[in-house]
Order: C-alpha cells, then structure tokens, then sequence
C-alpha cells in the first residue's frame, strides 16, 4: 500500500532516500514505517503507536532510550570540544580516557586500541593490520584470512568480503582475492545425522584444518569470527566448537580476530562473548553498544605483540598511514565512556544474567509451536526459526518470504523484531523488563499464529 497523504513523511522518504538492506523495488510501493521519538525500550511511530523494540534497534541500543546521562554526557562534551583528531601525535583528553578503560576491559590482556566510527570500518582496519604486520614480519605470502559462511562483518569492500551472506557480495564484484571460506557452525541445520554436537565441532575443526593445508599454511594469515553469529541467524556456537577451531589456528600461527560488535559488553552474558565461548583473540572489533548507539563510534584492540610489529614498520616507512577523520572523536568518546560507567554501575552483567532466564525460555517455549523447528540463544539474543516440516527440517521456499511476514504481523501487534531468512531474530536492550520481555513473547506468539 502507497503512503496516502502526499506530503507524508513516508512519501517523502520514498522520494528522497535510498534505503540500506531494503528490497528498493518494494520499498517505492510501500514506504517506511517512520519512527519518531523512543523511551525505554519502545520507539514510536509518527502517529504515536508504540512499539517494543526487540532488536535494540540494530542490537545496539542496550540502555534503551531515555538514558538522560549519555545525553548529558554528549551535550557537554559538545559544548567543551565538539571536535579534535588523533593524527600526527595529537589527541582529545577523553579519547585517552575510552582506551584506558577499554584495555583494563579486555578479555586478554591487550596493548593499543584504535578508534573507528562503524563496525564495518573497525573490521576493515583489521585486515590492513594483518597484512601490514605480516609485510613487518617477512611473510610478505602469508596474506590469506579465513571467515565462515553466514558471517557478518560489514558492507565496506574489505568487510563485505569477509560477510558470508550473498547478498552483500552479489553483483557488487565481491568478495576480493584471498578470503577463503570455511562451514558455518549451524548445528541445526549442518549437523548429520546422528552427529553429536561434538562430532560436528569436530568436523567443522577438521574441515578448517583441511582448508588449511590445502592453500599452504604460510599462505594464510588470520581467521575473522564472531562469537555468536549474529545478522546470519543468530548461530550459537556448538559446544567445543572454538576449542578445536582455536586449536587449528594455533597449529599454523593463524591470528584470531573475534568479532564482539554485537557480543561486546554484556549481550552473551558476559561483558564479552570471547568470555562466553573461550576465546583468546588476537584482535578484537567492537561498536554498538560501545556508545549503546548514541553516537557513531567502533574500536579495535591489538595484541602487544601486533602493535610491536606496527611500531616497527610504521617506523621503517615514516608513519602508520591509516586513520579516519572522525575516529576518536571527543563526543563519541564521552558518550561511550560514560555507557561503560553506566555498565559498570548497574552491573549490567548481572542484570542480563539475571533477566536472560525468562527471556530464553519464554522464547524456548515455542518450541512446540507448529511452525517453529529451533529455537536457540545465549543471554540476551536469540532467534526463532519456521520450518515447513518440523521433522524434516525442511525449510519454506524463500520466495515465499514466511519470516518477513512474520515480522510484519510482529510489528502490527507492536513488537519490533528482525527477519533473516525465516529465523526471527530477537536481541532487546539490555535494561528490558520481565513484563516488557512477557509483552514481547505474548506479540510474538500472536504473530506466529498469524502467520499458519
Ligand atoms: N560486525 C558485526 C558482527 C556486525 O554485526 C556488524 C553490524 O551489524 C558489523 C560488523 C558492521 O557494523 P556497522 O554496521 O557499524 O558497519
């Protein structure tokens, strides 16, 4: 249905913009749904209709959205230094503050932190670090990395390469040379028959390990992963799952690179979901719920060892010729510094620890619903996923598009969720309620039957 008034914003935005992950064709006959102000975890449309925002917006809203302290903290740090960079031996006084605090935050220990402005751009910084420091330390070959099926790292040229998902690399001429691909850790749907869970992590270590070999080890330099997949379906890892892979890499001297730009801070139920899974990273990129989303802001974290190598070949070529205007940026800083004050405060470890229960298994409930084949999750994210056979696992015919109706009948019944495929993606602010999380499921299990 068109957007009836004609000067609606919805007409407005048909007329003006172009939409990321949008099907455009679609989108001219439909129009937004325009979203006007928020508080706690709801958004309101623009005729005031309130909706549960169930996905933290893009899983990065984790304090919700009235939290008067981060708008304190920006207005202030805008009124004090709205702008100053870190290149060339300068820096805001704040963005030092961010990357001590970061540091003494880090799940391994780790040396120097670098600012970004996007998940996407702190990724793309770690796939020049590991070929920079690969030129600094001879091994000018070993230049290949690893990333899995269904992975999400981003849409800049260098992370849409590492991003499994077609639709990110179909006719944009990507990925570029060099990235291989190894199984995705989809249990449900990868695991065979009779296969435990670890037998499959087993499999899918030798598979790595196979991969491995077969393009020279000293060929490959690093494996990107996120903890917990997260825009490819929410993939929870299988148990043992990144034991046996990190014992692969460690065999062949491969970097691990975890992706935490939806596990960081709190989401697993852990502040990190390296913590959650066990694993010792090499690198780390966060963003998110860095700043909670109140400000464009991403990092990422380097082994000592890493930035010995950067010192070493920014020094033989006269400077680390990298860097992006806005990274570090003083309000961004601020904002983020003031969202982990706010973390530790509150402990919002335990609160997602103490909240997750009810949120995991009021989702595992509909299990038994007749459209529902798993559901799977870890503290505050989980996803749904609708089958045509619960037996067989069968899924629909994608054409059909069974999740994004699921969603639209989601939201009708004031409940914010995401489609990927036929999974149903849920990952709230990380200050939901009990009553909030039960409106959640009493939407959501309306929406499911909507769609029989
Ligand atoms: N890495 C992961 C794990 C993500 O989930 C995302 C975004 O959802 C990105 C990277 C890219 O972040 P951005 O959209 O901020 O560029």
């Amino acid at each position: 249905m068109p957007p009836s008034l004609p000067n609606s914003t919805a007409q407005r935005d048909i007329e003006t913009l172009i939409h990321p992950y949008t099907n455009l064709k679609v989108h001219q006959d439909t129009g937004p749904l325009v979203i006007s102000r928020g508080e706690g975890v709801r958004v309101f449309g623009e005729d005031g209709t309130p909706y549960i925002e169930a996905m933290a917006g893009l899983w990065c809203t984790s304090l919700g959205w009235s939290e008067k302290r981060l708008v304190t903290a920006a207005t202030e740090a805008m009124s004090r230094l709205p702008f100053y960079h870190s290149f060339t031996h300068k820096v805001p006084d704040v963005t030092v503050d961010l990357a001590e605090r970061l540091l003494a935050l880090a799940p391994v220990k780790m040396g120097k932190v670098f600012f970004a402005n996007s998940g996407s751009e702190a990724v793309d910084t770690a796939l020049k670090l590991v070929w920079y420091i690969n030129n600094a330390r001879g091994k000018p070959l070993k230049k290949k990395v690893i990333a899995r099926e269904k992975a999400y790292h981003g849409v800049t040229i260098a992370s849409a390469s590492l991003t499994g998902l077609p639709a990110c690399q179909n006719d944009f001429d990507l990925p570029i040379p060099g990235v291989l691909r190894t199984g995705c850790p989809h249990y449900y749907r990868f695991g065979q028959e009779g296969e435990s869970e670890q037998e499959f992590a087993t499999r899918r270590a030798d598979e790595l390990e196979q991969l491995i070999l077969s393009e020279g080890p000293d060929t490959i330099a690093a494996m990107f992963a996120e903890p917990v997949m997260g825009a490819g379906g929410v993939i929870v890892p299988p148990a043992t799952y990144f034991e046996k892979i990190q014992a692969v890499l460690k065999k062949y001297d491969i970097l691990l690179i975890a992706d935490e730009v939806i596990c960081g801070f709190g989401r697993t139920g852990n502040m990190w979901g390296s913590q959650t899974y066990d694993l010792k990273p090499d690198m780390m990129t966060m963003a998110k719920a860095l700043s909670s989303a109140y400000m464009p802001i991403s990092a990422l974290m380097v082994s000592d060892e890493i930035f010995a190598d950067m010192v070493k070949q920014s020094e033989k070529l006269g400077v680390f010729g990298h860097g992006y205007t806005y990274g570090g940026h003083p309000v961004a800083c601020a904002v983020a510094l003031e969202t982990l004050k706010i973390y530790e405060e509150r402990d919002i470890v335990s609160t997602v620890q103490d909240i997750s229960p009810a949120f995991q298994t009021g989702l595992a409930a509909f299990k038994s619903h007749p459209l529902v084949g798993e559901v799977r999750g870890v503290g505050l994210v989980a996803a749904v996923e609708l089958v045509k056979n619960k037996t067989t696992r069968e899924s629909f015919d994608p054409k059909l598009g069974v999740g994004m109706k699921c969603a639209k009948f989601l939201q009708n019944n004031g409940v914010i969720g995401r489609a990927m495929g036929d999974s149903l993606a849920f990952s709230p602010p990380l200050i939901i309620s009990r009553d909030e999380i039960a409106e959640m499921l009493a939407g959501f299990a309306k929406a499911l039957d909507q769609t029989l």
